[in-house]
């Protein structure tokens, strides 16, 4: 079967096709259609939302856009390398690709590239701050989204004061970010009385935000749908593209054919694959992690809560609490597995007694972040008419708004 999304034969408007409906896939969906281009999504699984974007840990970073290739990770590396950290592991692997994916890593450890990286995403994460407040503005979609802010735990004094030298730096560069002592903190959120670490102080940030990434999707395909004519064709797995002068193609595991004007790969970690041919598909590493979400506890917080050493973030999300955490650098499987998850529910029990009720999950779920080495999204053209908006990392959610206008500016850009 093929099927024709071209704008061949007359109109004006351009054709595209859309890879991946997380919210990657769907941000640049909405660009590009609010552009006047008809849009079709693309996606194997049975509906929106369901990789990595599914249960995340909801928060909208956008002013916590600090790269993890920096040097003080670069310390930790020899412990990473021999499995003595718990929270972050790294795959032990000889494939080349991964060898050759750490070393480059590795080289972006330095204090100015993780600086630049850090500053590059924060640009995004302010843009993506305001391209997601346009889009509530024209569609106050449902999907549980606040702006409690955000604080950042810390109980060391040498990552306090670095923290806080990096938040004067971002307020520089247009974020807000205030250092606060141990009482400013409590006195913005109260459920710290029954936080069980002590701690010196935080950084607030309090323009920071949240919101179910999958109930988004869902919501934003609505709107799509309704409101701009989008198509979505589920159960598609792509198997290649052909890069074309005017048309490029998709093909189908089954030998589907689709044909459009323009095609937007945003399959997160599955883009690895597509992009074999276009020389990207290296760039791309899973990192895992876990995520629970459970009935709020008598101090649940009202805001969104990293705690620094623990690598673990919690927020108040459709009235319960959603707890996420665990780096695994080079693993792909997204199965959970108990013991990694229970490692996290522990920690969060220990730190935050009070804030859930641990024993009664609602939902448990990992997923595969789609690293790049920098920490930041490449946003480009693959090939003439093919567009990548891939390897949002640990930020997708906090960067999917940005980079889907960036896409769309990409596209339009290009040759028509
Ligand atoms: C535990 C955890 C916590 C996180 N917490 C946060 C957070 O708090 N804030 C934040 O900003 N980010 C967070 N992230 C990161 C964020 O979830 C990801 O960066 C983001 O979801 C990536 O979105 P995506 O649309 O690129 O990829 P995905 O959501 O994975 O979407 C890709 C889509 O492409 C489809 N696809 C793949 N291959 C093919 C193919 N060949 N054919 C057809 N379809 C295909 C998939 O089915 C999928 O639907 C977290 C991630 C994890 C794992």
């Amino acid at each position: 079967m093929i099927l024709e999304v071209s704008n061949k034969g007359g109109g004006t408007r351009q054709s595209v096709l859309v890879v991946g409906t997380g919210v990657v896939g769907m941000a640049t969906a909405y660009a590009l259609a609010r552009r006047g281009l008809s849009v079709t999504l693309v996606d194997q699984a049975s509906g929106v939302g369901q990789g990595a974007s599914f249960a995340n840990g909801a928060q909208l970073s956008y002013a916590y856009t600090d790269a993890l290739a920096n040097p003080k990770l670069l310390r930790h590396m020899p412990a990473l390398a021999l499995g003595m950290d718990p929270v972050f592991r790294l795959k032990a692997s000889a494939d080349p690709q991964y060898i050759g994916w750490l070393l480059r890593f590795l080289r972006n450890c330095t204090r100015d590239r993780a600086l630049e990286s850090t500053l590059s995403g924060l640009t995004l994460g302010l843009e993506s701050r305001l391209a997601m407040h346009a889009l509530l503005a024209l569609h106050p979609l449902d999907f549980g989204h606040k702006a409690p802010g955000k604080l950042h735990l810390y109980k060391d004094k040498q990552s306090f004061a670095g923290a806080a030298t990096m938040a004067r730096l971002k307020t520089a560069h247009g974020a807000q970010q205030h250092v606060l002592g141990r009482q400013e903190a409590l006195d913005i959120e109260p459920a710290l009385a029954a936080y069980n670490d002590d701690f010196l102080g935080a950084i607030f940030s309090p323009e920071d935000e949240l919101g179910d990434p999958h109930r988004f999707c869902a919501a934003l395909l609505d709107v799509l749908i309704q409101s701009y004519g989008v198509k979505l064709r589920t159960g598609v797995r792509v198997a290649e593209i052909r890069p074309h002068a005017t048309q490029p193609m998709l093909v189908s595991a089954t030998g589907e054919k689709f044909y459009a004007d323009h095609v937007v790969i945003c399959a997160g970690l599955g883009s690895s694959r597509l992009l074999r041919r276009f020389g990207l598909c290296d760039v791309l590493m899973p990192m895992k992690g876990y995520s629970m979400t459970a009935p709020m506890g008598a101090y649940a917080p009202k805001t969104s809560i990293t705690d620094v050493s623990r690598k673990l973030v919690l927020c108040p999300l459709n009235g319960a609490i959603r707890v996420a955490g665990l780096a695994e650098l080079g693993e792909r499987d997204v199965a959970p597995c108990e013991d990694r998850l229970a490692l996290m529910v522990e920690s969060a029990k220990t730190a935050f007694p009070q804030a859930a009720i641990y024993d009664a999950p609602a939902s448990i779920w990992a997923g595969v972040r789609p690293m790049t080495t920098n920490s930041l999204p490449i946003i480009q053209k693959a090939a003439p008419r093919v567009t990548v908006n891939i390897g949002h990392g640990m930020l997708g959610w906090t960067y999917a708004m940005g980079s889907g206008e960036r896409a769309a500016k990409c596209l339009l850009a290009s040759e028509n």
